[in-house]
């Protein structure tokens, strides 16, 4: 049973339980999360949790009916992310948004292999490096790994290029030698009942990728992710590697039917190593899609620069050119999925970063569009000059290049008040799960009329802009007789005017163009609507882990969320009504459809925090529990001032 303790638990209450549950022979656990502390109590003999119920500082109590525990989705609803930090400054997440992709040789069998074998499978955006240095071969007579000198070498190529390094351990006995060189332990498919190596392995804490034995069945698998979680780690990652059947055309036969079965059984992260399934090169990339499209975390695939030279499993590594195709696929198929893959952050902008950390030179923020653009004058307005703005060429890449650390922050258009929600901006919200809100600030549109010098109302032909400027200043136009010509952006208009040189021609823009292209302000304010409002929010990567601070000194007096409810009657209801108790004013709500689950929603809101609150991050991480308890997938994108 999984016992969820009250919040303001005594230490003699928490003793109570204790010695309670000790004297009926159940195995105790405690594990500290983030928001609360459970006991995990596992034992032979049955209790009626009404009796734990009843105790002082008991919150509430989950009886588990499976074999297995804590592995159980019972025990812990939502999917569980193993976070991988790596040596520039960045955490790999797997089981969340983010595909990852493992890649390196079956063994490392030298310096040199290993440092190519890392150049190649980064440069293709692989996010961990595998090489196994001791190899648990099924003869005596095979390779059977360099041992301490090969994990020097994994470490080695590992670091130049930002990869953590995964690798086989086959005994305990290895924990000591191995401690300091692996980031993640990989228990190997013979080894996934040696129960003591487990317990061992457990007790370290560290992530372990455990692969499927041989022939076990997923329950199998899951009681021995079990014996890793009740020994102390929460870091386990299940990987599917193919299981023994009749079938003796493949090496295993890769069991995808795995995934969607364990998604209802376990909240614990999945990769595929489609490598020792297939056991043929060429074989492989298929199975490497399958994977992801039957709902993998990631895959794990074997990578040689001369696979004909490998000492181990020579058939089925990978060509480097394979691996690149391979993520090439992945990248598109990963949106279908409502995925992102995984990147390192390159050792440019680590480089730069550092190098702005010493200088002092400004961080950077990017918005969409060219330079002029209403968002470029959000940028100056929220940060003033402290910052560099730079552009990209969508909102897409705004969220990329803050993920990838290219950029500190981005300016997002969220909503404006006469056109309405900018979708493609709350659907990445909810895409890219490693990015918060920051801060927040509405920008007054106005629009002008730009022309090169010499032109009047009485000389224009043709007037450009973006058909939402166009339409925002109907009014002004209509009496005009001029021909409307459409352009991607605003600034757009206003660089095209200033390039036609001709005084037949005008922009509606805003006017900050004018010094920019070097245009004159023929008319301001031409909107219909005066009170035109695009909010806009600002966001930074939590994905880092030195995070960037948030903006300024002021105290957060906003918070946004999504989440998602139940499929049925009064859900909402429910959920708002967590607002209404905590007296939370929301004064956004937007409901936006789950890619791939019709009927589905994520629903966004925002809500005011009370000036007089002392603690805005504390008050609003509580109400977030509470939210849990009637919504789904809650989680806060951001406590920020606007
Ligand atoms: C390996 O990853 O190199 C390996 C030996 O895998 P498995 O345990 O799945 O056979
Ligand atoms: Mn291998």
């Amino acid at each position: 049973m999984v016992i969820v303790l009250k919040k303001d638990i005594s230490t003699s209450e928490k003793e109570n339980i204790k010695s309670l549950l000790a004297a009926r022979s159940l195995k105790i656990n405690e594990l500290k999360g983030e928001e609360s502390t459970v006991f995990a109590a596992v034992g032979k003999l049955a209790m009626d949790v009404r009796e734990v119920e009843v105790l002082p500082g008991v919150e509430k109590v989950i009886p588990i009916s499976k074999p297995y525990k804590m592995a159980s989705r019972e025990f812990k609803p939502e999917n569980s992310i193993v976070e991988i930090p790596n040596n520039r400054g960045q955490i790999i997440r797997v089981g969340g948004s983010r595909l990852v992709a493992i890649a390196g040789p079956c063994a490392v069998e030298s310096r040199q292999q290993m440092l190519d074998a890392a150049k190649a499978v980064s440069a293709s955006g692989a996010t961990m490096l595998r090489g196994g240095a001791y190899k648990p071969r099924t003869s005596p007579y095979s390779f059977q790994g360099l041992g301490e000198e090969g994990l020097k070498y994994l470490k080695e190529a590992g670091e130049k290029y930002g990869l953590p390094v995964v690798t086989e351990i086959v005994a305990s006995e290895y924990i000591p030698v191995m401690k300091d060189y692996v980031d993640v332990y990989q228990v190997g498919a013979r080894n996934m009942q040696n129960f003591e190596l487990l317990k061992r392995l457990g007790a370290l804490g560290k992530p372990v990728i455990l692969k499927r034995g041989l022939s076990a069945t997923i329950e199998e698998w899951l009681m021995s992710a079990e014996y890793l979680l009740s020994s102390g780690t929460d870091k386990v990652i299940l990987c599917e590697r193919g299981i023994r059947t009749y079938e003796k055309a493949t090496r295993n036969t890769l069991d995808l039917s795995a995934i969607p079965v364990l998604r209802s059984m376990t909240h614990l992260p999945i990769i595929v190593d489609p490598s020792h399934a297939l056991g043929v090169r060429d074989k492989i990339p298929p199975m490497a899609l399958a994977s992801i499209a039957a709902g993998a975390d990631g895959i794990i695939v074997e990578v040689h620069c001369h696979p004909e030279q490998a000492l181990s499993d020579a058939a089925q590594a990978l060509y480097p050119a394979q691996f690149d195709k391979i993520m090439r696929d992945i990248e598109s198929l990963a949106p279908v999925m409502g995925k992102e893959v995984a990147h390192i952050r390159s050792v440019d902008s680590q480089k730069k970063a550092n190098a702005e950390k010493i200088t002092h030179k400004k961080p950077i923020c990017v918005f969409s569009g060219m330079k002029g653009a209403y968002a470029e004058q959000a940028i100056e307005n929220f940060f003033e000059d402290s910052v560099e703005a730079q552009t990209v060429d969508s909102f897409d890449e705004i969220f990329q290049a803050v993920v990838d650390g290219k950029a500190d922050y981005g300016m997002v258009p969220i909503e404006n008040s006469t056109a309405g929600s900018v979708y493609n901006n709350y659907d990445n919200l909810t895409r890219y799960e490693d990015i918060s809100i920051v801060g927040a600030l509405t920008l007054r549109i106005q629009h002008s009329l730009l022309a090169v010098k010499g032109a009047s109302l009485e000389t224009i032909k043709n007037v450009y802009s973006h058909p939402q400027g166009l339409s925002q200043c109907s009014n002004f136009l209509k009496s005009q007789k001029w021909n409307a010509v459409d352009t991607v952006s605003t600034a757009t208009a206003a660089a095209l005017v200033a390039e036609k040189k001709s005084t037949e021609n005008a922009a509606i823009c805003n006017a900050r163009n004018a010094k920019i292209y070097g245009l004159e302000v023929l008319k301001e304010g031409v909107q219909n609507e005066q009170n035109n409002y695009t909010r806009f929010v600002v966001i930074a990567a939590n994905h880092i882990e030195e995070p960037v601070k948030q903006w300024g000194e002021q105290k957060p007096n906003m918070a946004s969320f999504v989440f998602t409810t139940k499929n049925e009657a009064g859900a909402l209801y429910d959920a708002l009504g967590v607002f209404k108790n905590a007296s939370l004013s929301m004064n956004r709500l937007e409901s936006r459809p789950i890619a791939g689950k019709p009927w589905k929603y994520w629903f966004y809101c925002d809500v005011v925090i009370p000036s007089e609150c002392e603690n805005p991050v504390e008050m609003i991480t509580a109400f977030s529990e509470n939210l849990k308890k009637v919504a789904e997938d809650v989680r806060i994108l951001g406590i920020y001032a606007e």
